[in-house]
This record gives structure tokens, sequence and C-alpha cells, in this order.
């Protein structure tokens, strides 16, 4: 394993100094959690001089890949090009490169993903390249430039295939689950899954496909990019160079008669009216929209300037979606009794019984000395009715759209996020980061006042 080459007190003096602690998204001061502990990145024996920038680079997509992270990042700073990973939606310090060498890795990235040499890192920049691992498995890489204060920030997305597609019950969903299947059994009408950037919402659409797609339905999707491939799917995607959009896309794909179409995602007029238009016209449509709830899914689609009334009649669903760290079962260290766990009756009922445990994360080898060893999904499920259609038509605010949904039987996100973090799968922080409620903060701060005396 290339991290287990050089241990920290053999690194070369120069490197030495720049293994600092990581100094962006750490944790609040409140969190009873560790610091994120991903071990330095060092593939390179011994001088940065004799290891050519490809080789450097190839080890550590490699090891950032054995490490489960999506992205590396490779940025200019004024100590030179600090590289940082993103593992299970976190960002971590790994390695700082001196800006000779930095420059070199930097260079052979973009020529190996074809950005063109003349725009030069003043100029944002995109391209793509595969790298061969070490065991014969082709990655895809997708990589993004911006200029930056000091040069640039040079993306690099991790499209990791060789993991297999989770099924709907894998994705962490629970008893939602079930009522996804009901909707997906609908034979048109527009279904959306809402979430912010970065939360899965690609992923459960995938799964959504999965299910769907067993030969006996002409499935489309529509992607920017095509993460992966889907067998027996017709796959377009978005071509903003050749000026072809979402919209574009799914007006010609309507032509040629699909039973279900994906949109990748909706974010304007068009693809909004012309999605709805679909979900009324005899297609099951699939398409994630940026939004916190699925309340507030419907408002961003009236934002768009969609019909009422058509969305009224379109709209079958809203999956509203976040990922959360997952404690690693391994290393999570069971929190004392500070006095009763301040969970809600209605969340407490859920436990069947067993009574509220809340751990901390610790971090061990299995984790990668990170206390967490996965995401998962939390989700809520909106099936909407006559009443919730009706209230669409009306023009309803978010909230009155909440309460009419929960009170057709709609368990809230926030419930599933408080139950996962009461049966121990979880950190009360960790809800605490994606969601915004009084219940989840009493509990974040019971959970610091026990870490506190444990
Ligand atoms: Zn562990």
């Amino acid at each position: 394993m290339p991290e287990d080459r050089l241990p920290a007190d053999r690194l070369p003096a120069e490197r030495d100094a720049t293994n600092r602690e990581p100094t962006v998204n750490r944790e609040p001061a409140v969190d009873p959690e560790p610091e994120e502990q991903l071990p330095v990145f060092d593939a390179l024996d011994n001088s940065l001089e004799v290891s050519p920038p490809h080789v450097y680079a190839d080890n550590l997509i490699e090891w950032a890949l054995q490490k489960g992270a999506s992205d590396i990042f490779f940025s200019d700073e004024p100590e030179g090009v600090t590289i940082r990973v993103r593992r299970l939606g976190r960002l971590k310090s790994v390695s700082r490169l001196n800006r000779s060498y930095g420059h070199r890795v930097q260079n052979h990235l973009r020529v190996s993903a074809e950005i063109d040499p003349t725009a030069g890192i003043h100029t944002p920049a995109e391209g793509r390249s595969q790298i061969e691992l070490s065991d014969g498995t082709v990655v895809d890489l997708r990589l993004s430039s911006m200029p930056t204060l000091f040069g640039q920030d040079l993306a690099v997305r991790i499209f990791d295939t060789s993991e297999p597609l989770r099924k709907l019950d894998e994705l962490g969903m629970e008893d939602r689950a079930e009522h996804l299947r009901e909707l997906l059994a609908r034979p048109h009408g527009l279904l959306l899954v809402a979430g912010p950037t970065g939360h899965g919402k690609t992923s459960t659409l995938y799964s959504c496909i999965d299910y769907l797609a067993d030969g006996t339905l002409k499935i489309h999707t529509l992607e920017d990019p095509v993460e992966r491939v889907l067998p027996g799917v017709l796959q377009s995607q978005v071509d903003v160079e050749t000026g072809c959009d979402f919209h574009d896309l799914l007006k010609a794909c309507l032509r040629n008669s699909p039973d279900v179409v994906m949109v990748g995602e909706i974010r304007d007029h068009r693809t909004a009216e012309t999605a709805i238009r679909a979900g009324l016209g005899g297609q099951l449509v699939l398409a994630t929209v940026h939004a916190h709830t699925a309340a507030e899914a419907v408002r961003t689609m009236l934002a768009y300037g969609a019909n009422r009334h058509f969305l009224a009649d379109a709209l079958i669903g809203v999956v509203a979606q976040r990922l959360i760290r997952t404690l690693c079962l391994e290393c999570r260290v069971p929190l004392a009794s500070d006095g009763p766990i301040p969970v809600p009756e209605r969340v407490a009922e859920k436990l069947g019984g067993t009574q509220p445990q809340l751990y901390r994360a610790e971090g061990c080898s299995a984790c990668s000395h990170d206390g967490f060893a996965r995401q998962t999904a939390i989700c809520e499920v909106l099936e909407t009715d006559h009443r919730f259609a009706a209230a669409i038509d009306a023009g309803e605010s978010a909230e009155q759209l909440e309460m009419l949904a929960i009170d057709a039987g709609m368990t809230p996100l926030v419930d599933m996020a408080l139950l996962k973090a009461v049966r121990g799968e979880t950190t009360a922080n960790e809800i605490r980061r994606v969601t915004v409620s009084s219940e989840v903060n009493r509990l974040a701060e019971y959970a610091r006042r026990a870490a506190a005396t444990s």
C-alpha cells in the first residue's frame, strides 16, 4: 500500500514541514469527534526529483481510490501546491508539493485530459481522461481547472464504476424504498429527486433506472456527464459546446418514444416545462432538482416558471435526500449517559423497544483512521394525492405543502436522521451537518456534553 511505504518519521524535511493539520472544513469547535486523520499520501520513496510527475499522479489517484475518495484537488497556494481529497463528502489535506514539481504534476494531468495547452491556467478549462490501475481496472476521470489568486485549482473527479450499482434497498432509505418502488410502478408522471449537490441524487436515479430496466421498457437517460454505463439503457450527454442542453436532448428524445426518461437536472424553465409535459403525455420522467425538502422542490419548479396547474397534474412524488457518513463499527465509542437522551417520542417509538444510544467516532485502520466507514442516504418520500395536487394548483407555500404531506403520512427526513443517530449508526453532529432542526440541535448538544464527561 503506497501510504505505508514511508512512515511519517521518515518524511523528507520539506514535506514534513508541510504536513499540517487540514485548515479547511473542520468540524465546529463543539464537535466531539476527533480531527480528520486520513493518512498523508507519499508514494514517492525518495526525493521528488526521481519520480516523474505521471508516476506521482498515477500513484496518488490509485491511493485516493483505495481510500474511497471521490475527488482530488491540486490547488496553487503561496507555499506550494496543496493536494486535498474528498472522501465521504469531506475534504482533507493529504500532501503539499513544492511549486515547480506541483506544476509539473498539474501539467501532466492537463495534458492527459487533452485540455487545450493554449488555454493557459488563467482560463477555466475542462477535460476527461482515464487511468489504468495496477490491477488493470480502467477508471474515468473528469478534470476541471479554475484560475485562482495564486494560479489554478485543478479538480479531478474520479468515476469508480468498479463498485456495483446499489439496489434501491441498499441506499439506506429503509422503508422509504418501498414507497419509491410504488412510485416507480406508475406508468407516467414526474418524479423528482431533491437535495443539495453531492448528496447522491444521481445515484438514487441510477438505482431507480436499474430497478426499472427489465428489458420491457425503453429507457433513455440525459446526463451531464454520463457517470456510468447502464446496460440496456440509452444514454445521452449534454454538450454545451455544441449547444445541446437538457431541454434540447429531452425534446429530441421524446420524439423517439421512450417509456421512461431520466433528466440529470432540471435547472431552467424550458426543461421544467418539457419534463412536466412529458409526464402528462404518457412518459415516466425521473429528474433531479436543487431543493432541500420535498415541498421546496415543488416551489423550485414553480420558481423556474412551471405552470402550477400542469405541475399539479404531472407530479407523482418527490424524494428529498442527504448523504451522511456512517460510523465505523470497528471503532465507534459509546457515549456515557448524561441523563435521558432527548429523542422525540415519535422517533423513540421506531426503535422497537431498544434503548437509544449515541456514539462518537474514533478511528482505526479499518476506516483509514477516519471514524466513518461509508455514506448512506437519509430521505423523505412524498407521494402526491388529490389534496396535495390541489394545494400546488392553489400556489400554497412550501411550509403549507410540507404540513399537508406530513399530515398525509410522509415521515420527514429529520426523523430518519434522528433515528440513525440514536441507533448508533452515525453521530448527532453528522446529522446536524445536513439538517436544520431544533430537535437535532438538542441531540447534538447532549452528545457534546456526554462526550466531555466520557
Ligand atoms: Zn474504524
